[in-house]
């Protein structure tokens, strides 16, 4: 297609950044920027929003502000930005006084045309007195989510933004998130916009990544199992607390896999080293709470599993997200147990906040239970949250191996009659030992072994019903009392049950085995080969230049670029502009040291 506009589109993409390509939807929010619209765009995390801003603010005469929550990203994107070549200045209360007065003058009176800025900054009333007298066309707010109360994350220095519309009334307002179901996105789009931006949602849809859901009973032993099978692969394993994440950290290492722990209770210095070991050696495996992953750019983590359950789906979805990035096959896996669910539940129970976002929360808790009880696709079953169609992907467990539903309606009466004779009181392990017939020291001094339902599912197991139970919660029949200590109860629709007026399918039981590596082509032989060896060099310099200049690695190149670069071998200044992530400023800064140690790793390793 000749189309001019585009073809001049891609000529500076290749110019400032060094792509051949635009990645989907950044073509089209350009364009839709670059006429002057409104734009609230959704895409997943790694999807390249940065670049559907930067491109326009970089070709625009006018002068551009951008917004972010975090001192930590203003800083990457500002270095990465500078890295191409482009002038950049920031504002933000991590910064002294004299520094963010010359960022300020150079920014109004001086040809810089992109700041960022922190929010508080921005709304001050001097400074937005101050833009007046500027040519300010457009704003663009990044994590756009944390204005909104219904989203995770929410700011009320974020919430001031929506303000901007009214005072700026001819400037585009461009919002970008990851993560924002349909009530956040309604509710952005209100606060920037008034309603009327485009909303672009794209590219949810992870070919690459497998997706599995296994019930957590041993998790310690299944672990193992399955990282047996990621030799030499780098991966995160997701906790939920900080004495979970150094209890499994130190048992993998003790069971010679490499392993190490991140959570908020380490020490700067330490997190920033270990994230530099993550990003740099091949085969660690990162043990790590939620406080792990913001701004990390590793393209080729294999593997990313949930010892416990996450928040939501959309804390689900960021977390896999970040597993192959690189296009190659990666997994996910998730251990799902009744007693995480409840933790979960708690936190939200004692967390501050008003009730109605606790609902919000309980109800994205819900959302998330649905997920891994459902017997349908994940891939479609995960993509419809996000209001994206897709067909069965075939590779999640579900397609790989299509449960089995089955009328379970007696056993879930047991239950439920066992749950109504003993008042609603109890917590669900005391429900399975009554309903099996357990002669524990509780039910005999309770007396509940001469109940009616005492033993009357002895034959199952218990694995087997705390399947049940999970899928009854799930399915709104049973809930979880925490103000009760966690006593399972009977929600209305456990009468239609009781009374045999409705019937309860359910997954049929069978004892899965430990979760496998489902993606049999677990791409590149890592630790083998000249290829790899050189890239494991590239990597090395990569990291010398990073700490020289105080920036992160990823800066510099992405481990894509250096990958690329590994495989092409650029000898002349051309051959080096053809690596992917290569534009002029990097060509002109890079390439000497690069090529040198391109070629003497050459020299020092047979052909191939
Ligand atoms: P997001 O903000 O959506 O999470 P980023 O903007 O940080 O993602 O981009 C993630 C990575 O993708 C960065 O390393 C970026 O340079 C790279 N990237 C963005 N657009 C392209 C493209 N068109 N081709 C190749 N890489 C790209
Ligand atoms: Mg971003
Ligand atoms: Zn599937």
């Amino acid at each position: 297609m000749n189309h001019p506009v585009k073809n001049d589109l891609n000529f500076k993409l290749k110019n400032f950044f060094g792509y051949d390509s635009f990645r989907p939807g950044q073509l089209e929010i350009i364009q839709h920027l670059l006429n002057g619209e409104d734009v609230l765009a959704v895409m997943p995390t790694g999807a390249g929003k940065s670049l559907c801003f930067q491109l326009p603010a970089l070709i625009q005469s006018f002068k551009t502000i951008i917004i972010s929550p975090l001192v930590a990203l203003m800083n990457d994107q500002t270095a990465a930005l500078r890295d191409l070549g482009v002038e950049v200045e920031l504002i933000h209360s991590g910064r002294d006084y004299e520094e963010n007065a010359q960022s300020w003058r150079n920014f109004a009176t001086g040809d810089v045309k992109i700041l960022y800025m922190s929010p508080e900054r921005l709304m001050q009333s001097r400074m937005l007195m101050a833009l007046e007298s500027l040519d300010i066309g457009m704003f663009v707010v990044d994590e756009a989510h944390c204005i909104s109360k219904w989203g995770a994350g929410f700011r009320p220095d974020y919430e001031a933004l929506s303000r901007l519309r009214g005072l700026f009334p001819n400037t585009i307002l461009a919002a970008f998130t990851a993560t924002a179901d349909r009530a956040t996105r309604v509710d952005i789009n209100q606060k920037l916009s008034g309603g009327n931006a485009r909303q672009i949602l794209k590219g949810f849809g992870r070919d690459n990544l497998s997706l599995a859901v296994y019930p957590k009973k041993e998790l310690k032993k299944n672990l193992i199992e399955y990282l047996n099978q990621k030799a030499h692969q780098s991966g995160i394993v997701y906790c939920l607390s900080r004495n979970e994440t150094d209890e499994i950290a130190e048992y993998l290492n003790k069971e010679g896999f490499s392993a190490i722990a991140y959570h908020a209770g380490k020490t700067t210095e330490y997190r920033n080293s270990a994230q530099d070991r993550f990003m740099t050696e091949d085969g660690l495996i990162m043990v790590a709470t939620i406080a792990f992953g913001m701004g990390i750019d590793k393209s080729d983590i294999r593997f990313v599993i949930h010892a416990s359950l996450p928040g939501s789906i959309e804390a689900y979805y960021q977390e896999i997200g970040r597993a192959g990035r690189d296009g190659k096959p990666a997994d996910t896996v998730l251990f799902f147990g009744l007693s995480d669910l409840i933790k979960r539940q708690r936190m939200i129970f004692e967390g501050d906040g008003a009730d109605q976002f606790k609902v919000l929360e309980y109800k994205r808790l819900e959302a998330l239970t649905g997920y891994c009880e459902t017997v349908k696709c994940r891939k479609v079953a995960l993509l419809s949250y996000f209001d994206e169609e897709s067909e069965p992907c075939g590779n999640c467990d579900n397609c790989m191996t299509p449960p089995i539903v089955e009328d379970q309606t007696s056993q879930a009466v047991m239950l439920l009659s066992a749950i109504k004779q003993t008042g609603e009181f109890f917590g669900s392990s005391h429900i399975i030992d009554i309903v099996r017939g357990g002669e524990t020291a509780k039910i005999k001094e309770k007396g509940h072994n001469s109940l009616e339902s005492f033993g009357e599912g002895a034959r199952y197991s218990k694995s087997f019903f705390q399947g049940l139970i999970r899928q009854l919660i799930s399915s709104g029949i049973l809930t979880v009392n925490l103000e009760r200590f966690g006593a399972v109860q009977l929600m209305q629709k456990a009468y239609e049950v009781v009374e045999g007026r409705e019937q309860f399918f359910a997954r049929a039981h069978v004892e899965r085995s430990p979760p496998k590596t489902l993606n049999r082509d677990t791409g590149r032989n890592i630790g083998e080969g000249p290829e790899t060896i050189l890239f494991q060099s590239l990597k090395a310099l990569r990291l010398e230049i990073a700490r020289e200049k105080g920036v992160p690695a990823y800066v510099i190149f992405s481990d894509r670029t250096l990958e690329d670069m590994s495989i092409k071998k650029p000898k002349t200044k051309s051959d080096f502009l053809l690596v992917t992530g290569v534009g002029n400023k990097k060509l002109i800064e890079y390439y000497e040291s690069f090529s040198e140690l391109i070629k003497q790793v050459k020299v020092n390793t047979p052909e191939s």
